[in-house]
């Protein structure tokens, strides 16, 4: 029987980014086709978005994907699924002309400036790329039901760019989307200022924010050779507040993360300070741990086996202590 391959975020994700529309953020796996990773040019409320050929595009993707020929920016994706060509579940609604995936990505304004900053190429050149005004175009897709919570209660916001809670529009952002019924929203911030309206959401059962913070390291000397900014303190009293807040609903929607780069923090001596700080101090219930990406490219992906190890060791700490854990990008590739 035949395999097809199939992309949910190929077909209903959109990443609204400073000057276009991607399919998702993601491409990690093959940066050099980032660029090819593209829908249509968009700098804002004064371009008018032509949907049909949007959805055109996509549809022509997916439909190529399926019969096997990946776009090349996919290649190697591990959100790539494959289904049989008999199986029941042929995933028709592939072809629906609708978004559920937004990742908004308009700004990268920061106000850390971490080694690892993945902003794409072109953005990090610029360094402070200010969004446009991006409300238009969320009343546009909203009412138009082209975000359609109809045909997808899990729709998910994700802010996927810079700071997100220095954006002024931060908390405007949230209320318009929960205003439309939006349940479900993610958040990668670095913690350092904190945001009043993510601990009402974390408190919240009815609508669910997934936040994740890097924190990377377990003192604030690690801290500021990472971050190249001394807000150590600030960052770890902004976890204990979110963590609370998260405690009381859902303690896993709070995730902080150890990136390891190679020649900074990877050591165990950093990561036991971290970990024990994360779970003894700050009433953190879910871990995460990751490869830096720049380092993860520069080497094919070949990891030298003490990287290996360091993630296991997280791992196996969060194993023994009851922590939630997961492995992210670089680091799930590895099959460890
Ligand atoms: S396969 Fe990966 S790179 Fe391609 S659209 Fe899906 S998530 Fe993005």
């Amino acid at each position: 029987m035949g395999k097809m391959y199939r992309c949910r975020y190929l077909a209903h994700g959109l990443y609204i980014h400073y000057d276009c529309f991607r399919h998702c953020h993601l491409s990690i796996h093959s940066p050099s086709e980032r660029n090819n990773n593209y829908i249509i040019p968009y700098k804002g409320p004064k371009d008018k978005v032509d949907w049909n050929k949007v959805f055109e595009i996509k549809n022509t993707l997916v439909k190529n994907m399926r019969d096997g020929d990946i776009p090349a920016f996919c290649k190697g994706c591990h959100w790539i699924e494959e289904f049989d060509e008999n199986s029941d579940e042929q995933f028709l609604s592939d072809f629906d002309n609708y978004l559920d995936m937004l990742w908004i990505g308009h700004s990268n304004e920061c106000n850390a400036n971490c080694i690892y900053c993945f902003s794409f190429q072109e953005i990090a050149e610029h360094r402070t790329v200010k969004g446009y005004d991006i409300f238009p175009l969320f009343k546009e897709i909203l009412e138009k039901k082209i975000y359609n919570l109809e045909k997808a209660p899990q729709a998910h916001v994700s802010f996927a760019m810079g700071e997100p809670t220095i954006l002024k529009s931060f908390d405007d952002i949230i209320n318009i989307f929960t205003k439309y019924g939006n349940k479900y929203f993610a958040l990668y911030t670095n913690g350092i200022k904190f945001s009043k309206m993510t601990a009402k959401i974390l408190e919240r059962k009815d609508v669910e924010i997934k936040v994740v913070i890097s924190l990377d390291a377990g003192s604030g000397e690690i801290f500021k050779k990472v971050k190249k900014v001394d807000k150590f303190k600030d960052v770890c009293s902004n976890i204990k507040k979110y963590a609370l807040a998260a405690n009381k609903a859902n303690p896993v929607d709070l995730g902080v993360k150890y990136i390891i780069i190679p020649n900074v923090n990877d050591t165990k001596e950093e990561i036991d300070k971290w970990f024990d700080l994360c779970v003894k101090q700050l009433e953190v219930k879910y871990l995460i741990a990751d490869i830096e990406e720049k380092w993860f490219v520069r080497q094919c992906g070949e990891v030298p086996e003490y990287v290996k190890d360091l993630l296991r060791y997280i791992r196996q700490r969060c194993i023994d202590e009851n922590i939630a854990f997961e492995f992210y990008d670089r680091a799930l590739v590895l099959n460890l």
